[in-house]
């Protein structure tokens, strides 16, 4: 029997990207911020319609290297409902995270953050998931009121537009995830995204060991920088990323016909003003007749493979042993005790959707 896994990365065709690729034995520049990588650089910003747009090695560095530019420590307002790179970058660079409760959006309760800040205060770091964002008007009014920085998780997000903006454009500086399960991707990868020029000299030479030229080192820098043979595969599959996104949408409309009837269960809710990338499809499954776990086995013994994403929330890691507490955000505890994604990508085929939603229906296949 075959099997179905949660993801199955998109690839561009294999003649497209060696071909790519091939120019590379000539040239024998293989990485240091190349031709492909100021070429995806200048292509990406313009496909997710931001200001400023800088790559890097992977999305979790980027991450940690935006909380750098904060260039103070102290604690950042964001939620548990995500996954372990969000809590940890905040950990790893010296800050300390405060955990806000989600709505059933999945999404940081912006009316809920008020209450969490304190003189210590110096972030707000939200995540936008599944597709779904935050509601980023109201969270730009507190930060403005209170003179925070609000550095947006927007690994889920590439390519979602808010009101036609893209969604980098909202907040201090965004981070997207080129990593191979995501919509997008250079196989390993990252982005930062930013309006105010003046992030620019830090973060485009902190992945660059500081340098700002090699006499002139004047950050205390890492090795942050993506090569050419992946700068190659983001522009090879950027040609066809609206038509993969295109055959998600036809997966994630099929899902929501089988399934909409359903009682006891949640489907993501359709956000206004939004324009999606199908990124993830997540189910809740609250008062039906098998719960999240025996879903997620039922799936497994006929070799689907589905994810319970997130889950445990960050705040239950055994690596924060004794240091938070999950019972204060109730609501994203409820979520990832119920939430299941099921297996979601461009090649999926219809009639496998059908059959997934054939065994959550009856139990059997
Ligand atoms: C994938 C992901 C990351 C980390 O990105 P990498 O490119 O894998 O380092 C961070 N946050 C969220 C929510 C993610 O899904």
């Amino acid at each position: 029997m075959k099997m179905i896994n949660v993801t199955k990365s998109s690839l561009p065709s294999y003649k497209k990207y060696s071909r790519k690729i091939k120019k590379l034995w000539k040239t024998k520049h293989l990485t240091n911020l190349g031709f492909y990588h100021n070429e995806l650089e200048m292509k990406l910003s313009k496909y997710l319609l931001v200001e400023n747009l800088l790559l890097y090695n992977n999305g979790h560095s980027a991450l940690e290297f935006a909380f750098e530019a904060i260039m103070k420590k102290g604690e950042i307002i964001t939620t548990p409902f995500t996954f372990s790179s969000t809590t940890h970058a905040i950990i790893r660079t010296g800050n300390t995270p405060v955990f806000c409760d989600v709505k059933y959006d999945y999404t940081i309760d912006e009316s809920k953050i008020e209450e969490l800040i304190t003189e210590k205060t110096i972030a707000i770091a939200p995540v936008h998931v599944y597709g779904n964002i935050c509601n980023v008007d109201k969270i730009s009014e507190i930060a403005k009121k209170y003179n925070l920085m609000v550095i947006y998780d927007s690994a889920h997000v590439f390519g979602t537009k808010y009101k036609d903006k893209g969604i980098g454009t909202f907040g201090d500086i965004s981070m997207f995830s080129l990593h191979a399960t995501k919509v997008f991707h250079s196989i390993e990868g990252g982005a930062l995204t930013f309006n105010d020029n003046s992030y620019k000299e830090m973060l485009t030479s902190i992945r660059n060991f500081g340098q700002i030229n090699p006499e002139n080192i004047k950050y205390i820098g890492g090795n942050g920088k993506m090569d050419e043979f992946r700068a190659a595969m983001g522009l090879t599959l950027l040609e066809i990323i609206d038509s993969e996104i295109g055959k998600r949408k036809l997966v994630y409309e099929r899902y929501i016909q089988n399934l909409k009837h359903l009682d006891g269960i949640k489907l993501n809710y359709v956000q206004s003003d939004v324009t999606s990338n199908y990124a993830y499809f997540p189910v809740l499954f609250e008062n039906y007749k098998y719960n999240r776990n025996e879903i997620y086995e039922l799936l497994k013994i006929n070799n689907i493979i589905s994810r319970k994403y997130f889950y445990p929330l960050t705040s239950e890691f055994s690596a924060y042993k004794g240091l938070f507490h999950i019972n204060e955000t109730p609501l994203a505890k409820h979520l990832a005790k119920n939430i299941l994604c099921l297996p979601l990508y461009a090649d999926l085929n219809l009639k496998d959707v059908d059959m997934i939603c054939n065994i959550i229906k009856k139990g059997v296949l």
